[in-house]
């Protein structure tokens, strides 16, 4: 069976899988980077990169798939714009062409998650399939009749960037102020719990250190009821669902999956906002589109973009 190297590039570390066409993953191996500038960045992949290639599970290896935040031209790998790393105009799939000497594909992470959750996740049976990775930011990506979205610059599928709160909502890493992603994310859950922290004056959820400041811990105080982190809850899971409905007005897909981080919180999520979207489906039938956790978690990015290098670019070949 053939094999790639599927590589998914965070903003805190960068993981390499060896990758079977089937999907599955033979071996990971993991890099943390400290240091954004491209020069780093690309140092910290050759050596996950190399790592990975000189593992005798790689042998024959046909090629390096990469899943970049930003917005990337796709058949050169040129990271047009990516505001996690502040890069502008950098040739990530050149460098990596050159370090290699083999085929190198690079495109959006979310992207390359969104194929690999529907080529072996819980997309696997559908014609139209929406992933969403829930983390940091939201990341997206759309498959319609059985076609992943690429649109006219490799554009298409950035849900986490219309706004649903352009009046009241927080400041978005991108700019604009009340985007999906900056409303319902995991740092859009932390900046709902200090918005409410006024009208719980005896709350100590937010004492401790910014940096320690996690949304996994205020879904879990949530949970166990502690007033403070319900009001956030309910607030993240009010625009979580907003957005939730308006994805379903522009796709109407057979399922929306949520990855990333913060659906980790599984069905208590799902339950969160259930309600809310069928309220919000109007035109659509309602119920047409189902709510799922997706099911390759963290490894989505890994498949998904080794995937690529099998099929010869981010294409679903299902259409
Ligand atoms: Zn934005």
């Amino acid at each position: 069976m053939r094999k790639a190297i599927g590589v998914d590039l965070g903003g805190s570390h960068v993981t390499a899988g060896i990758v079977a066409e089937d999907g599955a993953i033979l071996g990971q191996f993991e890099q943390d980077i400290e240091d954004r500038s491209f020069d780093a960045v690309v140092a910290a992949l050759e050596t996950v990169v190399g790592n990975a290639l000189k593992d005798g599970k790689a042998q024959d290896a046909i090629g390096i798939g990469v899943g970049s935040p930003g917005n990337i031209e796709p058949s050169s790998g040129m990271v047009l714009y990516s505001p996690n790393f502040l890069w502008t105009d950098v040739p990530l799939g050149e460098r990596l062409r050159k370090q290699f000497d083999m085929p190198v594909f690079v495109a959006n992470d979310a992207r390359c998650a969104t194929l690999g959750e529907y080529a072996f996740g819980s997309g696997k049976d559908t014609q139209d399939f929406v992933l969403l990775t829930i983390g940091t930011g939201i990341g997206g990506g759309i498959v319609s009749g059985g076609r992943l979205l690429i649109g006219n610059r490799a554009g298409a599928g950035e849900i986490g960037h219309h706004q649903i709160r352009p009046r009241d909502g927080f400041i978005c890493g991108c700019g604009k102020i009340g985007c999906f992603e900056a409303q319902a994310s995991g740092t859009g859950l932390i900046r709902h719990a200090f918005a409410v922290a006024p009208s719980f004056p005896r709350s100590n959820l937010l004492d401790r250190e910014r940096d320690k400041l996690g949304s996994k811990m205020i879904r879990r105080a949530a949970q166990a009821g502690d007033a403070h982190a319900v009001a956030a809850w309910k607030n993240f899971a009010a625009d979580l669902a907003l957005g939730l409905a308006n994805v379903i007005a522009f796709v109407n897909p057979e399922m929306i999956a949520l990855g990333g981080g913060v659906s980790t919180a599984g069905d208590f999520m799902l339950d969160s906002v259930r309600d809310r979207v069928d309220e919000l489906t109007t035109m659509v039938p309602k119920g047409t589109t189902k709510l799922a956790i997706a099911k390759l978690g963290n490894d989505a990015g890994q498949v998904g973009s080794a995937t690529m290098v099998f099929r010869g670019g981010l294409t679903t070949g299902r259409s």
